[in-house]
């Protein structure tokens, strides 16, 4: 080592303050770590585990060890802000909310501001993680007998007797106009779901309204944020906070290469091929991402009870050394997956995924393995098929003309959207090969100006009966042909049009279930047929409803569904005998208006934690009744197969004459025809 020779135009001073300092500061480093524990050697030795496989035990490190190198970088000092996940099911509430709250608020008496994205959940978060860890351990004296914490209500703040204050705050929703209250400490649960209230502002915003209220405690050094969530999508909170932090990850060294690593969903081994799930369960083996060695859970533990954490720019030598420079962030970026997690085996992440290549929906089993189990996020969702375009459906036209139809049409079905102005139709008729073809539509008017609206109504449903009983053209045949079956909605005017329907055997009262439909609420087919119910069809079912004296036959649908099978019948090539077409017309305009109108909502899908993919119908053109209308008349054709299939097997049971019955009599009974 070489020696420092002073120069001789600086005097001793210059040596000796800065020297003076770095003593006093060492001093001040070294008095700080003696006055509190470690969060690690707090953990371990107060946090006795409320619930679980371990319950009434003391919690320990060992049992799940990137916990505990969770809590060595938590200890290190070298951030003040935290952005956490790890896979579900794996204590990570515990390593990264309860045991940090519990922390701050009894060993260094601090006040904790605890965000979360509703206060709804505020109660569920305080009796079921928070108060139970507190009263397992010797800091339940300090629990508040009396007022917000003690029993029932929603908390907001909670007083302990060692003076520490826990404040619930969520964002978003008002409750940052009292942003008064601040502290040093913020632990945020669920920071990729902080978007799901309020909706107006974006996780991001709020989270930055939480973190403003230890804005104050920065500058002393003070301050520490701890977020905490499951893994979402990429775009979400929480894969943003930790691959712009550190990207911390746990990892284990192999006992084959020495390389430090954590194996991915690509390095477990064994399940693809098995022909059970009991055999993926025991096939499955995890493989070193660096030399493919494969090896079982026992030596993956051993492994574990090493494990480092490398933040991104680290590099962690064969003999444990870490060299390299993490990036420059204020925020470090911890994530373990279920290679890293003690609480899951090879077999049980092998089977998981055998399963999921087996689920019917194939996206919703994939983004719940990658998030749930991998601490992956979900891929963005796959482009919907080719989004239908009313530039293409207006070129989907039939050689028939409006008002004419082919003579091999077996079912004609139509469909009454109702609305205050008018009653928007389309007319869909089957052909012997099952190719729906729109024959007629349009809309009648209800003429408020002569009359109440009742009566305008009833009149309008009237004359569209008229219409609809006398018919269209049939090609090459004399005289015209009527509807076989009509569906009106009566989601609306429901005891008007129930009577303007006036008896008439061919049309039937519907109510559409969905998305969109009456406040949202989703269709549920009815498991069995009962005295109220006893038809049920593909996406449909009668109820028989009394009113009075009266009985009402409805039907109730799902209207999702059947707008999905409008869309499909359009998508389909043109040629195909699925295929929806329009009657031929020149009139542009007209042919503009009824595409628009019936690929005026689009389904989309989302992927929503907890729920799994959920599909949604999202309006993109103001008018959308001719969809309405268009699917019932599908809904209709449907009626009417399925009445006429159950007709037909009545016939067939049905003894003629007392002689030959059922399907020994079909000949005879078409014969006397
Ligand atoms: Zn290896």
């Amino acid at each position: 080592m070489d020696m420092i020779v002073p120069q001789s135009k600086q005097t001793w001073t210059d040596y000796a303050i800065p020297g003076a300092k770095a003593l006093r500061d060492a001093f001040q480093r070294i008095a700080i770590v003696a006055r509190y524990r470690s969060m690690a050697d707090f953990a371990e030795q107060e946090i006795i585990l409320p619930d679980g496989p371990y319950q009434g035990q003391r919690f320990r490190i060992a049992r799940q060890p990137a916990h505990g190198a969770f809590f060595r970088e938590v200890d290190s000092g070298n951030w003040f802000r935290y952005a956490c996940t790890g896979p579900q099911q794996s204590g990570k509430t515990l390593a990264f909310v309860v045991i940090p709250i519990l922390y701050h608020l009894f060993e260094r008496n601090q006040t904790v501001l605890f965000g979360l994205p509703s206060m709804d959940m505020a109660n569920d978060k305080w009796k079921l993680d928070i108060k139970p860890a507190i009263e397992a351990s010797q800091f339940a004296k300090y629990l508040p007998r009396k007022g917000a914490g003690s029993n029932g209500g929603t908390p907001e703040l909670i007083q302990f007797g060692n003076g520490s204050n826990l404040k619930f705050i969520t964002a978003g929703g008002g409750d940052e106009k009292r942003a008064g209250f601040t502290g040093p400490i913020l632990v945020v649960t669920e920071v990729s779901h902080l978007d799901q209230v309020g909706g107006t502002s974006d996780e991001a915003t709020k989270l930055k309204q939480m973190e403003g209220r230890v804005r104050a405690y920065r500058a002393s050094g003070q301050a520490r944020i701890y977020l905490e969530s499951t893994v979402t999508i990429e775009q979400g909170r929480i894969w943003q906070e930790w691959s712009n932090g550190t990207a911390g990850e746990v990892v284990i060294q192999c006992h084959a290469c020495d390389e430090w690593m954590s194996p991915g969903r690509d390095n477990l081994i064994g399940w693809q091929d098995a022909e059970t799930e009991d055999v993926a369960e025991l096939n499955s083996r995890w493989a070193c991402p660096c030399c493919g060695i494969l090896f079982d859970d026992a030596t993956r533990l051993k492994q574990l009870a090493n494990c480092k954490v490398k933040h991104k720019g680290q590099l962690i030598l064969p003999d444990g050394t870490i060299t390299g420079q993490i990036v420059p962030s204020k925020t470090m970026g911890f994530r373990y997956s279920a290679a890293t997690n003690t609480f899951v085996t090879a077999g049980i992440v092998g089977a998981d995924e055998w399963k999921g290549a087996r689920e019917v929906d194939q996206d919703n089993a994939e983004k719940e393995l990658l998030q749930w189990t991998w601490a992956l996020p979900a891929k963005p969702k796959e482009q919907d098929v080719e989004p239908l375009d009313f530039r293409t459906v207006m070129h989907r036209q039939s050689q028939w003309k409006r008002g004419l139809m082919p003579s091999d049409v077996v079912t004609i079905a139509a469909g009454v959207d109702v609305r205050e102005k008018q009653l928007d139709w389309f007319v869909t008729a089957k052909r012997a090969n099952g190719q729906p073809l729109c024959i007629d539509y349009g809309f009648e008017p209800v003429l408020r100006e002569a009359s109440d609206l009742k009566t305008a109504l009833k009149q309008a449903i009237r004359y569209l009966q008229e219409k609809f009983d006398k018919g269209w053209e049939v090609e090459g045949r004399p005289g015209l042909r009527g509807i076989d079956i009509a569906l009106i909605d009566i989601g609306w005017e429901t005891d008007t049009i129930r009577e303007g329907l006036n008896e008439h055997q061919l049309w039937r009262r519907a109510k559409g279930f969905g998305f969109k439909q009456h406040a949202g609420s989703s269709y549920v087919a009815p498991q069995n047929k009962n005295r109220q119910m006893h038809q049920i069809g593909e996406g449909w079912h009668d109820v028989i409803l009394i009113r009075g004296n009266k009985r009402f036959r409805e039907l109730e649908n799902n209207a999702d569904h059947w707008k999905r099978r409008v869309h499909q019948a359009l998508t389909v090539a043109a040629d195909s005998s699925a295929a929806l077409l329009l009657p031929k017309t020149e009139k542009v305009e007209g042919r503009i208006e009824v595409a628009k109108q019936l690929t005026a909502e689009r389904e989309t899908t989302q992927f929503e934690v907890g729920k799994g993919t959920v599909r949604k119908w999202v309006q993109t053109f103001t008018r959308n009744h001719l969809l309405d209308a268009c699917y019932m008349s599908f809904v209709g054709l449907s009626v009417a197969e399925y009445e006429s299939e159950k007709a037909r097997k009545k016939a067939e049971n049905t003894p003629i004459n007392g002689v030959i019955s059922g399907k020994k009599a079909e000949p005879f009974v078409r014969k006397r025809k």
